[in-house]
């Protein structure tokens, strides 16, 4: 890698001086450092008023930097827009832990999203499959005519499947025709949307049906990503608790969450909580790989963990995720939103397949951060310093004295805003 590491005082820095350190580094160019110093241009009104209805305004998020996530002998300084304080430190500190033992590895399959094309009206659907089937030469045909730059850039039709189902209220038995789309470096749910519709009236002309939807299947089972990581005890170990131990409780944590919901549900919560934050940071549709990620953990009918954790043969602890993730590098709000270029700079990515793949590794890091935690001391102590930050902030403590007011929060046992006013009131008289 030829990335230059951050030193491990970022956190300590200002955040002028955070935009220094990266622009220091070579992650910024002069235009993308003077973007950031500028905070307030990070979205112009006039571009938010183009990319919904009824504008009034632009909402603003956090974004914190990872440091120094180690991906397949790569370094990336992630992005994270997140609201919720510990995310973006619990992801340094497993970068911290995984850089020592050779990374984070992942990989993603090719990005293909399935669009559906729902026929009803059929007097017998195995026989309208049959035709549909004898025609499929046409139908590609077709299909690849709708969306030629995406052909001629490699990408386009991959397969088409026939499913069937009855209508239970409407009594109406339907076929439902997949057409399976490579839509390259775009997340593609415009495009999918698009050749469905176009290669609807064929399909209908082929079997005598009617075309009711016609919609992009957001469950991307064939876009998968999978990541792991192999941890030495010896680096597991926290206060009161030694790294076998440690080690031993993910595991038991682990299986909680392949066989129960109930657990399963937080488990994955804590990985979309990584996912999630850098889907926002890159412009993309975090509903749309939410729905696929919670679809994809329900798969065999019960709804269990996307990630599990094992014991090595030597003892070492290693954690294993697959999950969906179609997301674009371009298209979507890729092209107004000037933040989500600039980040898409900063990580130094341009194809979807290596998108996908940091997103399954900072989710699998943010899994391991959680369940470090939870195994030993229990989150709250870490998680409860940072809520304090935030209620500080909101009781409006003084910059000069705002340490010691999250000091004497977190001391006092009541992280309210109430008691952080009335710490305020006594170290001010
Ligand atoms: P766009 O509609 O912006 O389309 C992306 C286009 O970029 C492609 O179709 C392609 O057009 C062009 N392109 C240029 N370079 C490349 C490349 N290297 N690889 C692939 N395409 C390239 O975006 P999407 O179709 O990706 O749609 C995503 C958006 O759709 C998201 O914002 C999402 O919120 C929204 N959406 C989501 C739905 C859902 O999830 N259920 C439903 C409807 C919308 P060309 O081939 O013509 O050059």
């Amino acid at each position: 890698s030829n990335r230059k590491t951050l030193h491990r005082k970022f956190r300590k820095l200002s955040v002028q001086e955070r935009l220094q350190a990266l622009f220091d580094a070579g992650y910024f160019d002069h235009e993308t450092h003077q973007f950031w110093q500028d905070g307030g241009t990070v979205l112009q009104e006039n571009a938010a008023d183009r990319m919904i209805e009824n504008v009034v305004g632009r909402f603003a998020f956090p974004q914190g930097i990872a440091v120094n996530f180690p991906l397949n002998g790569q370094i990336y300084q992630v992005p994270l827009v997140v609201e919720e304080p510990s995310v973006v430190a619990a992801l340094s500190f497993a970068a911290l832990l995984a850089e020592k033992n050779g990374g984070f590895k992942a990989a993603a399959s090719s990005p293909i999203l399935i669009g559906q094309v729902q026929l009803t009206g059929l007097d017998d659907p195995l026989a309208a499959e049959q035709k549909l089937r004898a025609a499929q030469e046409s139908i590609a045909r077709a299909a690849q005519q709708a969306m030629p730059n995406m052909v001629a850039r490699g990408g386009g039709l991959r397969d088409i499947s026939f499913h069937h189902h009855d209508g239970e209220h409407s009594g109406r038995a339907m076929l439902v025709v997949h057409l399976h789309i490579d839509t390259q470096d775009a997340m593609g749910a415009n495009m999918v949307n698009s050749v469905c519709e176009a290669v609807a009236p064929l399909l209908e002309t082929i079997c005598g049906g009617e075309a009711v939807l016609k919609i992009l299947s957001n469950l991307a089972d064939e876009a998968l990503a999978r990541a792991e990581v192999t941890l030495p005890c010896s680096q597991l170990a926290a206060p009161g608790w030694s790294g076998e131990q440690v080690r031993d409780r993910i595991i038991l944590a682990s299986d909680l969450a392949l066989a129960d919901p109930y657990r399963a549900t937080t488990h994955n919560k804590g990985i979309m909580n990584g996912v999630d934050a850098l889907a926002l940071a890159t412009g993309n549709d975090w509903r749309s790989i939410e729905a696929a990620a919670h679809a994809y953990a329900a798969r065999d009918g019960q709804y269990r963990a996307l990630s599990h954790w094992t014991k090595t043969e030597n003892g070492d602890l290693h954690g294993e995720l697959t999950m969906p993730i179609k997301v674009g590098t371009v298209g979507g709000s890729l092209q107004t939103n000037p933040a989500v270029l600039a980040n898409l700079k900063l990580l130094g990515i341009s194809r979807a397949q290596e998108l996908a793949s940091l997103m399954a590794a900072v989710g699998l890091a943010q899994n391991f951060a959680a369940l470090r935690a939870l195994a030993s001391n229990g989150i709250q102590q870490g998680h409860m310093t940072l809520h304090a930050r935030s209620v500080a902030l909101a009781a409006n403590a003084p910059s000069e004295i705002f340490d010691e007011v999250v000091k004497q929060l977190v001391a006092s046992g009541e992280i309210k805003i109430e008691t952080a006013q009335q710490i305020i009131q006594q170290i001010q008289t």
